[in-house]
């Protein structure tokens, strides 16, 4: 095989969105696997979605990811410019030989001929594909309205009679009869290529040899093969990919925050788990494994294991894997990330945030999860007798009222608070009394968090709310369990 070149053509119109990532991991993989290059292009052409500051989102999210490019913008290459818009001039000779070449033509049709002969042909009930009225125009015609500054688009003429057919490595053969291929625009009225065309022009230019991109292009493709033939050029070798849904019937969506790497960032995913995950849907590597550092994806990936049918992008999947590479983190890195979250739901209480990081390690599914987890540390608790009656846990109004003023007796004395202090304190009065540790540690957690799960014991919440807050909730518990009495 010559060498592999594979380029990833994201159009700046935004925030990176999950499929978009996942051609660009595949598209890296796939390039890295057969030591080959990596092309980052952009495409520009579409003036009215262009958003400003959307390259840089592109940039800055592949290379946070892990995907670096070879050729690109802001890097060069031998095939620069890398942008669309910057390579605007070369792709209008190309029109032009097509048109020499009877592959394309001129168009002179306005929109609104367009539209209402589009509508007079649905109120027909046929499906509306350009008529080739313009096909016809002699060439004195075409030439006056060039002259007279007519606004035009180049078209490209489809064959009316055959088949284009192309062997996709992940679709198989694709067959389109020529008659159901429109005459697609090639180049705008403002002079710009069309994303039909210009892929096909740039592709060839860059030498790319493998285009791996979403499926929602495989229908376009024969009329992109023509144009290759019709050029004297090789036809490159086609991946495409399912798309990327939530579920059977939906896709990723703006609107419920989550199509968008950023989203699940800032959400507090990790950057790994995600990678991790996003190949995986879509990608089967054959064997058992789940976890893959980007090293061992690059060994393990190939297009065989390529799914054709809808990849399902599953959040408690991707909450599984998160969670996990949350528990195998470098605590210090736990820390450092955590620490955010931790202030947000703490303000500015003075806690042992060490301690803290130790206790939710390996709780934490996601980042954002910390303040609803840990707010109880600041907020004190409401009331609510019902934790206290626990079938399960023997546990009643009064038995608990006799547990809270153990625990007020036993940490009465103490005057250093630290867990080991409390520890020592607490459990041999405890078995000095004769109950059991759950009977009084129980009723305790729940007078001091207010809640039926918390990260770490009654001690560890003793400790990291301090004496004073902690004889504060024990009070106040104690007192709202008498009047029940
Ligand atoms: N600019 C196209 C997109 O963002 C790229 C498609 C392709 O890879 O050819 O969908």
């Amino acid at each position: 095989m010559n060498e592999v070149r594979t380029r990833f053509a994201p159009s700046p119109t935004g925030f990176m969105h999950l499929g978009g990532l996942r051609t660009a991991l595949y598209c890296y993989l796939f390039t890295r696997k057969h030591k080959g290059k990596f092309i980052l292009r952009i495409e520009d052409t579409d003036q009215e979605r262009y958003v400003e500051g959307a390259t840089e989102v592109i940039y800055h999210t592949l290379r946070e990811c892990g995907i670096y490019w070879d050729e690109g913008p802001d890097i060069g290459g031998p095939a620069a410019p890398y942008v669309q818009s910057e390579r605007k001039d070369s792709y209008l000779p190309y029109a032009r030989q097509l048109i020499a070449s009877g592959h394309a033509y001129y168009c002179f049709c306005s929109r609104e001929e367009l539209q209402q002969r589009r509508e007079s042909a649905e109120s027909r009930g046929l499906t509306w594909k350009y008529d080739k009225h313009c096909l016809h125009l002699d060439k004195g015609e075409i030439q006056r309205r060039l002259s007279a500054g007519q606004p035009y688009v180049v078209r490209q003429n489809t064959p009316l009679e055959g088949d284009s057919g192309f062997d996709d490595l992940v679709y198989g053969h694709i067959s389109a009869p020529n008659e159901t291929l429109d005459d697609m625009v090639l180049i705008k009225a403002d002079g710009m290529p069309t994303y039909n065309f210009a892929n096909v022009i740039d592709d060839h230019l860059m030498g790319i040899t493998h285009v791996i991109r979403g499926m929602e292009y495989l229908s376009s493709t024969p009329k992109y093969n023509l144009l290759y033939r019709a050029l004297g050029w090789s036809i490159p070798m086609y991946i495409h990919l399912p798309t990327v849904m939530r579920d059977a019937k939906h896709k990723l969506s703006k609107r419920d925050g989550d199509a968008y790497y950023s989203d699940f960032i800032k959400k507090g995913y990790l950057t790994e788990a995600l990678i991790n995950y996003l190949a995986l849907v879509g990608w089967n590597p054959g064997d058992e494994r789940e976890f893959f550092t980007m090293e061992e994806l690059i060994e393990a990936f190939s297009v065989e294991g390529l799914s054709k049918s809808p990849a399902i992008f599953d959040i408690n999947k991707l909450t599984w894997f998160n969670a996990e590479y949350i528990r195998r983190m470098d605590p210090d890195k736990y820390l450092a990330m955590a620490m955010p979250w931790f202030e947000q739901a703490l303000g500015g209480m003075k806690i042992d945030c060490t301690r803290l990081a130790q206790l939710m390690q390996s709780r934490t599914e996601v980042f954002s999860h910390i303040p609803g987890m840990i707010s109880f540390l600041r907020e004190r608790p409401d009331f609510d007798v019902s934790l206290y009656e626990n079938k399960k846990q023997k546990s009643t109004i009064a038995s608990s009222s006799g547990a809270l003023e153990l625990s007020r007796a036993l940490l009465d004395s103490l005057e250093t608070w630290t867990e080991e202090r409390i520890h020592g304190a607490l459990l041999p009065g405890i078995a000095a009394a004769g109950l059991k540790n759950g009977t009084v540690l129980w009723p305790l957690r729940i007078a001091l968090s207010g809640q039926l799960s918390t990260p770490g014991g009654a001690i560890e919440i003793a400790y990291l709310l301090g004496r004073e807050e902690t004889f504060r909730r024990l009070d106040s518990a104690l007192r709202a369990l008498r009047a029940q009495g």
